[in-house]
């Protein structure tokens, strides 16, 4: 009987491994500063950290396109990947990560806001501590190095909770504001807040994006969902040990912890 439970619970996990072990972790980072009491600010020395440690262990860090054409069209991956995303186009991303990943051959996105661009981080009353966005020069330069953009909205609304209107002025200008300024195709976007409905897909779809990133709320794991690509967060303090989990090949089960945490506070708040 034992032996039996056994054999099963490792056809179990086998399974789960099988299932999951061909995804390609996507990290989400916001600002890269030393602001205490900011758990979205990543300070500079963990974040060189872990870039250090992603290519002293084989990674490779991916672009967007690459992941769209991997899950779409099979296209092959280089090993290990790892696609690094910055949400709000902080100055810091320019000033501290865009040199360390031109030193170390890598690539990552950033998702700006199209209205705040160049602007102070006004766009929400979080009491954070006042920083600076990139500006459309940065944004160039940041580009010209090789990495890419996304769309990020132009107000950086909860967009289920936009009005059909809103919601396409959102999309649409976002997207037409980048493409115009920096002279590309604005192919994604990522969800304000990782907030996202059915609506919010089909107006992503007729917005003409190919793909959205959310984070883990609503997001499916047993398949993939172009429109709702899970992102596992990176807090401020964030340890090496958990990183390296964070980029394994159970990375999944970051995003299913999540979602599952999500599930009992709710139930417990009922
Ligand atoms: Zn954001």
């Amino acid at each position: 009987m034992l032996l039996i439970s056994l054999l099963l619970l490792s056809m179990l996990f086998l399974g789960i491994y099988l299932k999951f072990h061909k995804r390609v972790p996507i990290l989400m980072y916001h600002r890269l500063a030393n602001v205490p009491g900011d758990r979205n600010a990543l300070p500079p020395d963990t974040f060189k950290e872990q870039l250090d440690y992603l290519s002293h262990n084989g990674f490779t860090t991916i672009t967007m396109q690459m992941l769209y054409d991997y899950y779409q069209h099979g296209k092959k991956l280089p090993a290990k990947p790892v696609l690094l995303t910055f949400d709000d186009g902080y100055e810091d991303n320019f000033s501290v990560a865009l040199p360390l990943l031109i030193e170390k051959q890598m690539v990552a996105t950033v998702f700006p806001i199209s209205a705040w661009i160049g602007k102070e981080n006004k766009w929400e009353n979080f009491n954070k501590k006042p920083t600076m966005t990139m500006d459309w020069a940065k944004l160039h330069q940041w580009k010209s190095a090789g990495m890419e953009i996304g769309s990020h909205t132009v107000n950086h609304p909860f967009l289920p909770q936009c009005s059909k209107k809103s919601l396409a002025i959102e999309l649409e200008q976002s997207k037409f504001f980048l493409e115009t300024e920096l002279k590309c195709t604005i192919d994604f976007i990522c969800y304000p807040y990782g907030s996202f409905n059915a609506e919010t897909i089909k107006a992503v779809n007729a917005s003409g994006y190919k793909a959205a990133f959310a984070i883990f709320d609503h997001v499916p794991l047993w398949q993939i969902d172009m429109f709702a690509l899970p992102r596992i967060p990176i807090p401020a303090r964030q340890s090496l040990a958990e990183f390296k989990l964070k980029v394994s090949s159970i990375h999944v089960i970051f995003i299913a912890l999540r979602q599952w945490e999500r599930i009992v506070k709710n139930w417990l708040r009922k």
